[in-house]
């Protein structure tokens, strides 16, 4: 079922969804369920699986010469999706990516998806790889996330890039775009990202799923700029339990969002990395509550290795 179908059956009350990585090549698809199957009883409404492009890397070979070779450390991404619907009878919604991907590699990737009876894509840019500072689009490949949009509407309508494919199915997935409350780093100023991702809904996008952000008030005002203008859709808010005190740098350094001060300095007090944790999970807590009182469609945990903590919140809200 379509995310949107969700939450329109919800009839206002809060949903919740989970978020995964694919395990690193050479792992077991046990690891996604052993992170997973604690959290199955909270009924999610759909799970997310994460794509992410190969990256280059130097390899020594005998002579001493390198080689540079393309790994992609993380694949499986449809693979998993296709197991989670098969093994938890669960809506899986797998991210596309315009990073790597040649449109017609898009295209099939989608006829994929749609074989499988997956309903739902979150349409995404992606970052660029480590290795560079700016995002370069794959040769015959989109350069923003609206560009993949606007493909999926088009495969939507039946509209396949051979012109010769003539009474081509139509596909019917519901899409999925990002926003950012604290707004995209590399945006000149929020105004513009907003217009940019008005520009995504108009285009075909259904919902909008939000980085994460560590203070509710954000949350809050980006919704409120949304409505102002004209942005409609759901917004589901992205929550991420922080769990170390290392995360105080790391993750403002990587996703670009501010810790507020009574959280950092509450985590800077902890003497053990437990504390850490407790303290993480409280303040996981009181995000969620508030929201839930204010009535977000759905609240969308990045359980990203840390799943007892969000056991943990979720057997205290439910
Ligand atoms: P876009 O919407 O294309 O925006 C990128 C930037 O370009 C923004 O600054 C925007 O303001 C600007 N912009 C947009 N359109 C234009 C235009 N026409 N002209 C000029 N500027 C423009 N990454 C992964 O690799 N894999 C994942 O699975 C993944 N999942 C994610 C899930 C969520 C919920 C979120 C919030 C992010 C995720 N990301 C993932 C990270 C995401 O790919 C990056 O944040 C990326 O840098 C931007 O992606 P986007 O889809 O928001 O891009």
């Amino acid at each position: 079922m379509k995310v949107t179908e969700h939450i329109k059956q919800a009839k206002g009350k809060t949903l919740f969804s989970f978020e995964i990585l694919p395990p690193v090549k050479g792992k077991s698809i046990d690891s996604i369920f052993k992170v997973l199957d604690p959290l199955m009883e909270y009924k999610p409404s759909f799970i997310n699986v994460t794509y992410h492009r190969s990256e280059q890397f130097f390899k020594r070979k005998t002579d001493g010469t390198f080689d540079m070779v393309d790994i992609r450390k993380r694949p499986g991404t449809v693979g998993i999706c296709a197991a989670l619907m098969n093994h938890y009878k669960v809506d899986a919604v797998p991210h596309l990516i315009c990073g790597g991907f040649s449109k017609d590699e898009t295209e099939n990737a989608l006829i994929d998806l749609n074989f499988l009876g997956i309903d739902n894509v979150l349409a995404l840019r992606g970052d660029p790889p480590k290795n560079e500072k700016y995002f370069q689009p794959d040769m015959n490949g989109h350069h923003y996330a609206i560009d993949l949009v606007q493909q999926i509407e088009k495969l939507n309508r039946g509209i396949y890039i051979e012109d010769e494919i003539a009474d081509g199915v139509n596909t019917d997935f519901c899409i999925g775009v990002a926003g950012y409350p604290e707004k995209h780093y590399e945006s000149p100023n929020p105004d513009l990202d907003l217009m940019f991702l008005k520009n995504k809904i108009d285009a075909g996008a259904d919902y909008v799923t939000t980085q994460m952000f560590f203070d509710n008030e954000k949350y809050h005002r980006f919704v409120a700029k949304c409505r102002e203008s004209s942005i409609n859709v759901p917004i589901i808010p992205g929550l991420k339990p922080i769990t170390s005190k290392k995360q105080l740098s790391g993750i403002p350094s990587i996703f670009h969002v501010d810790i507020p001060n009574d959280l950092a300095m509450e985590m800077m007090k902890c003497k053990n990395e437990k504390d850490a944790e407790k303290v993480g999970e409280e303040w996981l807590l009181h995000q969620t509550r508030d929201l839930i009182k204010s009535g977000a469609p759905v609240i969308h945990f990045y359980t990203l290795g840390k799943p007892h903590v969000i056991d943990n919140v979720m057997k205290q809200i439910l």
